[in-house]
């Protein structure tokens, strides 16, 4: 089993290195702005890691949401850190799975989901969907709305969301191959 933690992003293996972890977690840009990631300088370092890297995408992120002026961001923002994640060879990339807000249709944020995945299947990048803790009309909350949306994911992409079921950190599980 791999122990892990979420570590600055800067020299990350130092970071996990002096931790004694096994994984570990990183932002690769800033979690609270709508800004891509920038290629990483220390690529080679971190491909040479042995184990499993996980990046974690920003907070603003919604890709569920019915809202364009945030969905269109957020799916952009989602493909580019997932090329820069995969740059690096980063395990997966992890996001809320957010929420359609008070009054919206739920069944839409499931069809935005889809649309998200299709957008960055290109990138070859596996993405754990984090579920969360609050939100009326969160589309991965409860284990009905989780099932939900796993069920909607498999239509596009079998083996490629993950949805863990308990709240908070999820960088470090694994389904099983
Ligand atoms: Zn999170």
């Amino acid at each position: 089993m791999n122990i892990g933690a979420h570590i600055p992003s800067k020299n990350a293996i130092d970071e996990i290195t002096k931790r004694k972890g096994d994984t570990f977690q990183i932002f690769i840009s800033s979690p609270q702005m709508w800004k891509s990631p920038k290629p990483r300088e220390d690529v080679d370092i971190l491909q040479d890691y042995k184990g499993p890297i996980y990046v974690h995408a920003p907070y603003l992120i919604n890709v569920a949401t019915p809202n364009n002026k945030v969905r269109h961001p957020s799916r952009k923002l989602l493909k580019d850190t997932c090329k820069v994640a995969a740059s690096f060879g980063a395990k997966a990339v992890i996001v809320h799975g957010g929420s359609v807000g008070e009054g919206g249709d739920i069944a839409k944020g499931y069809e935005n989901w889809r649309k998200a995945i299709q957008e960055v299947e290109s990138t070859g990048m596996r993405i754990l969907v984090e579920n969360t803790a609050g939100g009326k009309n969160s589309v991965a909350r409860y284990m009905d709305s989780i099932n939900r949306l796993w069920e909607e994911m498999e239509i596009s992409m079998l083996d490629s969301v993950l949805i863990p079921v308990i709240p908070g950190p999820v960088a470090f599980q694994q389904k099983r191959q």
